[in-house]
């Protein structure tokens, strides 16, 4: 674990290029990591009309209410009803491994729901098999390893996570093309969480890593609940902890990492903007945290610009940004021998002297 936030003293004042740090990028949906481009291919293709908010230049911001979270998901379905194709699937998948490589990922664990994509490709076994055969195929042309977090949804009935449990489950690995994580997402406001604390089980006896949001939308008591019924070793988001330091401790304590998504914080209202994210609070309390970004479709914001964040809202030297990427590789499920690798990569980007002043990443 790499939780000092001190700066080494022979650690050369500067900026270093955010894009040559290796990370792993652990908070990324299959449909929101679409390329805005592809989204457009696929909506030309499909003679479909996208609306306005799909098009604009500017990303959706919604508050965080009830209201926010429908317009949010709408437009969320809106992207993910024009996914209808093995190509489409594959195309999604191969995308973003490229778009990881080219901002210095060296790990992607991207969450997929296989229910929506399952009636256009003949049920929900051949729809995991090709995001699957993707990011195998993806992971040895781009150099990233890309793994899969299947997820289950809030909104639906409990019995179906639990179906989806047990696919995962036959998939169950730490390596490209293999699942390594079980999560649950949509609206923390619905669905009861202990009636999928079953699901959770037969993941976890299954070697599968408990990766549910939380701690999001509801605060410290909505936490608290995932902690007691699903077990988390890591908590997307997780951010609405920090308003409990008895909490906070607690999940430090426990080695429970934070995917902690900052712009999408701020474009689903959790936070008013970036300043107001919690990270230096989380960090300061010792949590292992890996920056995501969680749907950049909609948001516009990759995982690059939310190390940038770090650095220019909340002033982050090179050495706690070489802290937050060591997190991230701490918090993977990736094998031992390539976390030591990273591990090692990561020391040398910062022992290297600053070559130029980076440009402000949008
Ligand atoms: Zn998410």
């Amino acid at each position: 674990m790499h939780l000092s936030l001190t700066v080494p003293p022979d650690t050369p004042l500067g900026r270093r290029d955010l894009r040559t740090l290796p990370k792993a990028h652990l908070h990324l949906h299959f449909t929101g990591a679409m390329r805005p481009g592809t989204l457009i291919d696929m909506a030309r293709e499909q003679g479909a009309r996208l609306p306005a908010h799909l098009l604009d230049l500017d990303p959706l911001t919604v508050p965080a209410d009830a209201r926010g979270w429908f317009r949010f998901q709408r437009s969320y379905d809106c992207a993910r009803a024009l996914v209808r194709s093995e190509t489409a699937m594959r195309r999604i998948v191969r995308e973003a491994a490229e778009d990881e490589a080219a901002e210095g990922s060296v790990r992607l664990e991207m969450q997929v729901d296989p229910t929506s994509y399952a009636p256009w490709v003949g049920g929900l076994t051949p729809a995991l098999e090709i995001v699957l055969d993707e990011a195998r195929a993806a992971s040895h042309a781009t150099g990233v390893q890309v793994s899969i977090i299947v997820a289950a949804s809030r909104t639906r009935h409990p019995l179906d996570a639990r179906t989806l449990a047990r696919l995962a489950a036959q998939y169950a690995g730490t390596g490209p093309g293999e699942v390594v994580g079980f999560g649950l997402s949509n609206d923390e406001r619905v669905g009861e969480t202990s009636a999928f604390a079953h699901a959770f089980r037969i993941a976890r006896d299954a070697g599968l890593v408990s990766t549910p949001h939380g701690g999001e939308l509801l605060g410290p008591d909505s936490v608290r609940h995932v902690l007691d019924t699903l077990a988390p070793r890591r908590l997307g988001h997780g951010v609405r902890a920090s308003e409990d330091r008895d909490l906070l401790h607690f999940l430090v304590d426990q080695g429970v990492a934070f995917e902690v998504c900052p712009a999408s914080n701020v474009h689903l209202g959790v936070y008013h903007d970036l300043s107001q994210v919690p990270l230096p609070i989380l960090m300061e309390a010792g949590a292992t945290v890996a920056l995501g970004a969680d749907d950049p479709l909609l948001f516009h914001s990759r995982l690059l610009a939310q190390y940038a964040a770090a650095r220019d809202i909340h002033g982050f030297s090179d050495a706690q940004l070489a802290v937050l990427a060591h997190h991230s590789i701490d918090a993977c499920i990736a094998d031992e021998f390539s976390q030591r690798q990273w591990h090692a990569d990561i020391d040398a980007w910062l022992a290297a002297p600053p070559t130029s002043v980076q440009p402000d990443i949008k």
